[in-house]
Parts: structure tokens; C-alpha cells; sequence
């Protein structure tokens, strides 16, 4: 297939069909480019390619052929025009804030975004003169309220971690583009499968391709996806200059992760909705946090935007941390494993790990009481990953 992204074609033939220019070898499968280098025609070639005027690879800091596979892959997903590969979902964050902001600039973030999102930008970003203020995620009057003159930018995270709160893409992005912000989308935890943050208005959707675009648990990458004019202006000659390249070895695994995502996720969301239904009927479980149960309080939202509800669960347990860790310690098959995305159900103790490092207020504001506990549901049949929960319930 062709560079066009504009194929008429489904999400899950794009993701197996969509990147591959196949060589004069002939071959089916993407190859791995190993080279750090490539050679030049001639001399007029090489100033050509260098300056700009001339397509064709330079150095893999800067493109690699199975890289931009992926990178081509992706954007066709996300229904995006460009898309580059980063070497992780931090860099891939780090490269959106540094490309396409200044000193003085303000970010109005949602509270429940990945931790170290919250530490990039307070402590990173925040050190060379870009403040951030944080918003709950569903709360539309405090998104506009949060926005001042020197606001760029506007990033969320949805579902939220750990308590699976839903952001309204479609309404945040109208709030951004009325003062003049882009919208950033933090699509990790849906995919391009369960959710299009650009079909909604976003205008930037950065992944961490490490969860669910791997779904194997084995590579660490992550991926800005956006237009033309943002890719060419701020973010490619960002990882050009800065050089947070994903290696091509990692791009070849996640082209064939992506290649059974849709499928991935669609058994992921149903085991997920299953585990969930059952959760909500056990005494010990005080409440459940899964955006498919018409409990949750933004199921419509959710049902509107996403075309599944993912694999994310979190619950309370009325016993607190004792029970919480007496039920984690019960397990024999779910590892116990602050991962997700896996093929592979792992389950966590966010009160202790992730979100450790916070004061008992500050995880009291967040919600993140010491009973709760957060399963990112894999692909083992729902019988025993319910029969391994129940152990210590
Ligand atoms: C893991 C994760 C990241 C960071 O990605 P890395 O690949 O670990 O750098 C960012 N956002 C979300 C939602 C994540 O789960």
C-alpha cells in the first residue's frame, strides 16, 4: 500500500495492510532496518536530502524505514496525518510540550493523568517557566475556568487512571479552540480501535505504544499523532534535533502488535465488562469503577465516544488496604504488576505504588482510597481471572 492514509479501508485491515513498502526482495513481512546510515546517490543527492528538497532517508535519528512503517500505521488509525515514533509515551509527551510551547506558556491538565506526566510537567517543564494547573476531568466549567491569557494548551487523559472517569473530547476541544488552545489526548488507555480523540476535535494524540499497541508486555515506544503543519513545524524537527527515536526492532514488534489491536481490545473490553458485572455482585466490593456499567457516572459519555469500554477496572473493597492486600497476595495466576495493557492480567495497589508517593490528603482528593485496587483485565479466559480474584475476596 501506498503513503496515502486516506484508504477506504476499515481499521482492521489498515492495521495489517497499512506501512509496508515492500522492497525489490519481494518480501511479505515488514523487514528490520538495522542501519544507523544511509548512502547518497551522489553529492548533489546528499545536499538535496539534506536541505530538504529531496525525499529519502538521511540518518535513523532522523527517519528509518521500519519506524515510519509504524509511524504511518498508527496515523492511519488515528485517522491523523502524521504521526512520529518516539523511543517511549514519556518522550513522545516530553516532545509535545517542549515543540510546541514557550517559557510563560500555561497548560491546564486533568487531574488522574499518568504520574509521570504529572512530575514531567511540574517539575520538568515547570523548570524552564511553564506553569500547569490541573482540573477534574469531567468538570467542563473548570476546564474553562482554569484557562488564562498565556494558556496553550489543554491535555487530558481518558479514561482516567485508576478510576476510569471519562473526559467529553468533544466539548474540552470546543472549550480549547474558543481561547485559542490545541487539545492534547493522551489515547493510551483506548487505542485508536476504542476511540479517534482527532475525529472529536483533538488536536494532538500522543500514545505510550509500551500498553496495548504492544500488548505483549515486551518493547517500550510511544507515538505523537496530529496534522501536517504541527508534525512538520514543531514535533518531527524536535525528534530530529533531540533524538528520542523509537529503534526499529520495537517498531517492527508494535507493527505486529498493531496488526491484532482490534481484536485485542474487543476481547479485552468484553472480559472486562464481564469481570466487572461480577465485581459489582460480591459483598466485599464496595464499588466499582468500569466505564461499561451503567452505574458509572459517565456511561453515556463513554458509550458516545468510545466503541468499547477497554480493559481497565478498578474496585473498592470495604476491608481497606489490609483486604486489599490480603486479596492481591490470594492470587496464583494474575501477576502483581503496575502494567497494563498486557495480554497478561495484572493487578495493583495504587494507594501504595503509583500513587505512593502522595500524601493521605492528596490521595483522599484523587480518590484513591486504601481499599481500592486496579486490574488491567487480559486475554485469559474470564473463568480464571474471576476464579483467582475470588480467592481472597
Ligand atoms: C505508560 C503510560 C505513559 C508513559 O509511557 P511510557 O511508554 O512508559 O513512557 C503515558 N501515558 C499513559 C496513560 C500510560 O499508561
Amino acid at each position: 500500500m501506498n503513503d496515502s492514509n486516506q484508504t477506504p479501508y476499515q481499521p482492521e485491515t489498515i492495521a495489517i495492510r497499512t506501512g509496508h513498502q515492500r522492497t525489490e526482495q519481494d518480501e511479505h513481512s515488514i523487514p528490520i532496518f538495522t542501519t544507523s546510515s544511509y548512502v547518497f546517490d551522489n553529492a548533489e543527492d546528499a545536499s538535496l536530502r539534506f536541505t530538504g528538497k529531496a525525499p529519502g532517508n538521511i540518518y535513523s535519528r532522523f527517519t528509518n524505514p521500519t519506524v515510519h512503517a509504524f509511524e504511518q500505521r498508527l496515523a492511519a488509525l488515528e485517522q491523523g496525518e502524521r504521526c512520529v515514533a518516539f523511543a517511549s509515551g514519556m518522550a513522545a509527551i516530553m516532545a509535545v510540550g517542549i515543540s510546541l510551547l514557550q517559557a510563560g506558556d500555561h497548560i491546564v491538565c486533568s487531574r488522574g493523568v499518568f504520574g509521570s506526566t504529572v512530575l514531567l510537567l511540574q517539575n520538568y517543564l515547570g523548570k524552564f517557566g511553564v506553569a500547569t494547573d490541573f482540573v477534574p476531568l469531567s468538570d467542563l466549567a473548570a476546564w474553562e475556568a482554569a484557562i488564562t491569557p498565556k494558556t496553550r494548551l489543554l491535555f487530558l487523559e481518558t479514561p482516567s487512571n485508576p478510576l476510569t472517569e471519562i473526559g467529553d473530547i468533544q466539548a474540552i476541544a470546543d472549550i480549547a479552540h474558543k481561547h485559542g488552545c490545541l487539545l492534547v489526548v493522551d489515547n493510551c488507555f483506548c487505542t485508536p480501535i476504542l476511540q479517534k480523540p482527532l475525529n472529536l476535535g483533538a488536536d494532538v494524540v500522543v500514545h505510550s505504544a509500551t500498553k496495548y499497541i504492544d500488548g505483549h508486555g515486551r518493547c517500550v515506544g510511544g507515538a505523537v499523532v496530529a496534522n501536517e503543519t504541527i508534525i512538520e513545524k514543531s514535533i518531527y524537527p524536535y525528534q530530529r534535533t533531540c533524538g528520542a527515536s523509537m529503534s526499529p526492532f520495537n517498531a517492527w514488534v508494535f507493527l505486529s502488535g498493531l496488526e491484532t489491536l482490534a481484536l485485542r481490545m474487543q476481547a479485552h473490553s468484553a472480559n472486562a465488562l464481564a469481570l466487572a458485572t461480577w465485581l459489582e455482585q460480591q459483598p466485599a466490593v464496595n464499588k466499582v469503577y468500569y466505564p461499561g456499567l451503567s452505574s458509572h457516572p459517565q456511561h453515556d459519555i463513554a458509550k458516545r465516544q468510545q466503541t468499547g469500554f477497554g480493559g481497565i477496572v478498578s474496585f473498592e473493597l470495604a476491608g481497606g488496604k489490609e483486604e486489599a492486600w490480603r486479596l492481591i497476595d490470594a492470587t496464583q495466576m494474575v501477576s502483581i504488576s503496575a502494567n497494563l495493557g498486557d495480554v497478561k492480567t495484572t493487578i495493583t495497589h495504587p494507594a501504595s505504588t503509583t500513587h505512593g508517593r502522595l500524601t493521605p490528603e492528596q490521595r483522599a482528593a484523587a480518590g484513591i482510597s486504601d481499599g481500592l485496587l486496579r486490574i488491567s483485565v487480559g486475554l485469559e479466559h474470564i473463568d480464571d481471572i474471576q476464579q483467582d480474584l475470588a480467592r481472597g475476596l
